[in-house]
C-alpha cells in the first residue's frame, strides 16, 4: 500500500485494525473485473482510505455509502457511542468527520460518498463492482439486508468482503458471521484467503 495514504489510514479514527485494512487493500487491488469498489458503512472513513489506495492504483473509484447517522451500536447509551459525533441538534452525524478524514488524506479524487441508506441506493444501482465491502450496521436485520441488496452487485470474478466475522460468539456479534455463512452456502461464491475477521469470497457464478 502506498505509504502516505497508509499513514493517514493508520491515524484515522475508526475500528479497522491495520493488518485487516492492509488485507482489504490487497483484496481490492487483486479483485478481478472492472468497475468501482463499493463500501457499505463509511463511518469516519478509515477503511475507505485503505480502499482508496487500491482504487488509485487500479484507476477506479471507491463509492462509499452511509446515512451517517450512526449504527445502532453508535447511538447514545450504546457500546461504541462517541458524544463528539453529535450535531447541534443532538443527532449523530459522522459526515463532517468522514469528510475531514478523506480530505486530510487528499483522497477526494478517488472517493465518492453517497449519503443514503444502502438499500435505497441498491434500488437503482446497476454497475457491477470489482469489490463490495460489507461493513454496515451489525444487527441481523441490517446485515442480512445489506447482503441481499449488495452481494448481487459483485462482478463475475469480483470479490465480496465481509468485516467483523467472528465464528466464536465470545469474540463478537454473530450477524456478519451469519451473512458470511449465507454467502458460502449460496453457491455463488468461493472463499479465498482472508485475514482476521475479514472474510473474502470470489463470485463464481453470475
Ligand atoms: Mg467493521
Amino acid at each position: 500500500m502506498e505509504s502516505t495514504l497508509h499513514a493517514y489510514a493508520v491515524k484515522a479514527p475508526g475500528f479497522m485494525p491495520d493488518d485487516e485494512g492492509l488485507a482489504l487493500h490487497d483484496a481490492a487491488l487483486a479483485a478481478a473485473g472492472a468497475g468501482p469498489i463499493v463500501e457499505i458503512g463509511s463511518y469516519l472513513g478509515k477503511s475507505t482510505l485503505y480502499l482508496a489506495a487500491a482504487a488509485r492504483a487500479r484507476g477506479c473509484t471507491v463509492v462509499t455509502i452511509d446515512h451517517h447517522r450512526g449504527s445502532e451500536e453508535h447511538q447514545p447509551g450504546w457500546e461504541y457511542h462517541d458524544p463528539d459525533l453529535l450535531d447541534e441538534d443532538g443527532r449523530l452525524d459522522t459526515l463532517p468527520g468522514f469528510r475531514r478524514t478523506i480530505a486530510g488524506a487528499a483522497a477526494e479524487d478517488v472517493v465518492v460518498a453517497i449519503v443514503a441508506r444502502a438499500e435505497t441506493v441498491a434500488q437503482w444501482w446497476s454497475t457491477p463492482a470489482a469489490l463490495v465491502f460489507l461493513d454496515g450496521s451489525h444487527t441481523d436485520e441490517s446485515a442480512q439486508r445489506d447482503y441481499s441488496c449488495w452481494a448481487p452487485h459483485v462482478a463475475p470474478g469480483g470479490t465480496l468482503a465481509i468485516h467483523d466475522v467472528f465464528p466464536d460468539p465470545d469474540e463478537g456479534g454473530q450477524a456478519p458471521y451469519r451473512i458470511y455463512l449465507r454467502a458460502c452456502e449460496s453457491g455463488e461464491f468461493e472463499e479465498i484467503p482472508g485475514h482476521g475477521s475479514l472474510r473474502l469470497l470470489r463470485r463464481i457464478t453470475g
